[in-house]
């Protein structure tokens, strides 16, 4: 693995050279309490002291509303126009956590059926990781063998050290983008640098307050399909969804069409969430999740079972924004908690 090294003083002008050739995508706050990565025009609008933001950056690949085709009858025929072939794309900014969750959607994306929509957006995109400099005490990205300065998944990985940037160059695409702005990529020091930020990494690890066991749990989970703790945890949900939509790993969607005119539409793809109850209600009115106990279970389960069954990832990052955003406290790690017990008691 090559690195580098980018003056700070250096990378608001490497930001605006990126935002002129690239559509840059980056964490900005908006009305000066949330956090969330959007299109920028140059280094002023990035923010680059922040946590961990409200909203992960997983739009950028798989948008919250994505119109796909849009249609018109001609006589007797349809025609179809297919979205655009996605411009190139700079994702700077994403920490540990969210670069795993892109990892974790992948699979999905590019399983049986493709997925052109997000494959598309996903070869056009670098993706440009930033390490955390705080952890949170929502935080758990350690319960999944990852850190606060993990860039695997990323093309190149961003650590803060001092007055620099220090650069782990993880791949082509990486590369190629160090070669294409060289004058910004130093090569001193680098070996330095590179045990200043394991030395970093390690003095933040030490900082979690929130220890969590995965030992177990799936085995449970493998074993107990039905069990009286769900019967338990569900009463105080209030099936708002939150947690799906600020999660980064959820991929469900649902798709609409809108008509445009008397023979035109456009057809959208749309994120919908397994918290509703409408979302998994079949057309002759049978709903296999009917009440939100099923729902909570199985949000759950996705996210500590099926997901590992499925592509043998996990489903979770440990991000910690559901944890922060659920309105009644509804908590992952102390699910993760009980479920260990039940399988101690068992
Ligand atoms: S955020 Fe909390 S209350 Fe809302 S659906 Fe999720 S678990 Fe239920
Ligand atoms: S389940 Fe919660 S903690 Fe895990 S990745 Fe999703 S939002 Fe983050």
């Amino acid at each position: 693995m090559d690195s580098r090294v980018v003056s700070k003083a250096q990378l608001p002008e490497l930001l605006d050279k990126l935002a002129r050739d690239y559509i840059l995508v980056a964490p900005v706050h908006e009305e000066e309490t949330v956090t969330l990565f959007k299109k920028v025009s140059g280094a002023n609008e990035v923010q680059l002291d922040y946590t961990n933001s409200d909203v992960s950056p997983k739009g950028c690949l798989f948008p919250q509303t994505e119109k796909t085709i849009s249609y018109t009858y001609t006589g007797d025929t349809l025609d179809m126009k297919e979205a655009a072939e996605p411009p190139k794309t700079a994702l700077f900014g994403v920490r540990p956590c969210d670069i795993k969750s892109i990892l974790a959607l992948d699979p999905v994306f590019e399983g049986k059926f493709l997925d052109s929509y997000y494959l598309d957006k996903r070869k056009n995109t670098v993706i440009i990781g930033l390490s955390c400099s705080k952890v949170l005490s929502t935080c758990f990205c350690t319960a999944f063998n990852s850190g606060p300065c993990d860039g695997s998944g990323a093309d190149l990985m961003f650590t803060e050290l001092g007055d620099k940037y220090y650069v782990e160059v993880n791949t082509d695409k990486g590369s190629s983008l160090v070669e294409a702005y060289s004058q910004f990529f130093g090569k001193q020091d680098t070996e330095q640098l590179a045990k200043a930020k394991e030395e970093q990494a390690k003095k933040l690890e030490g900082q979690f307050t929130r220890k969590v066991d995965l030992e177990g749990v799936k085995q449970v989970l493998d074993e107990n399909f039905e069990l009286p703790y769900w019967d338990k945890v569900f009463k105080k949900c209030l099936g708002c969804g939150i947690c799906t939509f600020v999660c980064p790993t959820c991929h469900c969607f649902d798709i609409f069409d809108y008509v445009t005119g008397e023979v035109s539409g456009d057809r959208f793809r749309c994120w919908d969430s397994c918290m509703f109850p409408d979302f998994t209600l079949m057309a002759g009115g049978h709903n296999p999740r009917p009440s939100k106990k099923e729902r909570v279970r199985n949000r759950f389960m996705h996210k500590l079972k099926y997901h590992l069954d499925r592509y043998n990832l996990e489903g979770c990052v440990g991000c910690g924004r559901c944890i922060s955003k659920c309105p009644v406290n509804i908590d992952i790690t102390q699910i993760i908690k009980d479920l260990k017990e039940v399988g101690q008691n068992a």
